[in-house]
């Protein structure tokens, strides 16, 4: 049996953003998967590790490291079972004694870290120093629930991937619930708007579309216009965050050459001219700021900052810059 993406039901974007990683030899030597209990980390987990051990790098199910990563027994993916509670340092220990030792069947040694919420501070800083100069065939993949409780100098050393679930649901918010609707939209947003009839939001649908085309301007100026836009609508700072998350992760589905997986499917023609506009990291990294920022509004951060921040730390990273934003 094989551990495959196509087999996880949603997080597409994710899924998609792993397997091209791999596919361009561009893996990480870290990540941290955040998200809800049940939302699927391990699972996610597994199957990346599955992908990292095999021969093809495919989860072909059939080579012999498929075979021993099914049946959860690879020597070179370590799941770390904590000896106490909470991870602590000699867990940590532990660790970087195994990954001293060279994989023995993989080129890839695959270390997952589950339920990482309650890591010590200690542990952490141990974390940190591997993290600092890790071995070249290393691969760290910490779950967690929040993200926040790991120290900013490890956040800094990891790709960190949020898990955020983009499903019937997602169109049911907007819509309030008009199932008939839902279903005539095929999980289209766009389509389901246009049904709904709904013009202002539609309307506020192309301002956020045009907010993303200001961002990916080569002049920083432009960052101005994008904090008076989220000013202006302060009121409907929620339904903003919610319509540019959409079209981000459709930009990234572009990039991914997945238009089928389109969540605006009507606004094709301009995603793709702005997927060739930035790069797919810049896209895929504004995509988990906007969730960043959608949990800090909910918990009522200063909205002047957090805008501030996050038109700033879009900007940075759709124009190739390396954010320094805390997001
Ligand atoms: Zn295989």
């Amino acid at each position: 049996m094989s551990n495959k993406f196509d087999d996880i039901i949603g997080q597409e974007l994710i899924k998609s953003f792993l397997l091209t990683s791999i596919r361009r030899g561009k893996v990480s030597h870290a990540y941290v998967i955040e998200g809800d209990k049940g939302m699927g980390k391990k699972l996610i987990a597994n199957t990346f590790a599955a992908y990292l051990v095999c021969d093809g790098k495919s989860s072909c199910g059939v080579c012999e490291s498929c075979r021993l990563s099914s049946g959860g027994s690879h020597p070179d993916i370590i799941t770390v079972l904590p000896e106490k509670k909470q991870i602590g340092v000699d867990d940590i220990r532990q660790v970087i004694k195994s990954i001293s030792i060279k994989p023995y069947m993989a080129d890839k040694k695959v270390v997952i870290i589950p339920d990482a919420d309650g890591i010590t501070k200690e542990a952490q800083n141990a974390l940190l120093k591997v993290l600092e100069e890790p071995p070249e065939y290393v691969v760290f993949i910490i779950l967690i629930q929040n993200a926040e409780l790991l120290l900013d100098t490890i956040l800094s050393r990891v790709m960190k991937l949020s898990l955020t679930p983009y499903t019937e649901a997602d169109v049911k918010k907007v819509l309030g619930g008009e199932s008939a609707l839902i279903a005539a939209s095929e999980n289209n947003i766009g389509k389901a708007l246009a049904l709904s009839g709904d013009e202002t939001y539609l309307e506020m649908r192309d301002n956020c579309l045009h907010q993303i085309e200001n961002l990916i301007g080569t002049n920083q100026i432009c960052i101005f216009d994008t904090v008076n836009f989220f000013e202006k609508n302060k009121d409907e700072s929620g339904k903003i965050l919610d319509i540019m998350l959409a079209f981000f992760r459709d930009i990234v589905f572009i990039k991914l050459g997945q238009k089928d997986l389109l969540g605006n499917k009507d606004k094709t023609e301009s995603l793709v001219r702005l997927a060739e506009k930035t790069e797919l990291f810049g896209a895929f990294k504004a995509t988990q700021y906007i969730t960043e920022a959608q949990k800090m509004h909910s918990r009522n951060v200063n909205y002047g900052i957090l805008i501030t921040a996050l038109s700033n730390g879009c900007w940075e990273v759709l124009n190739g810059r390396n954010s320094r934003s805390s997001f």
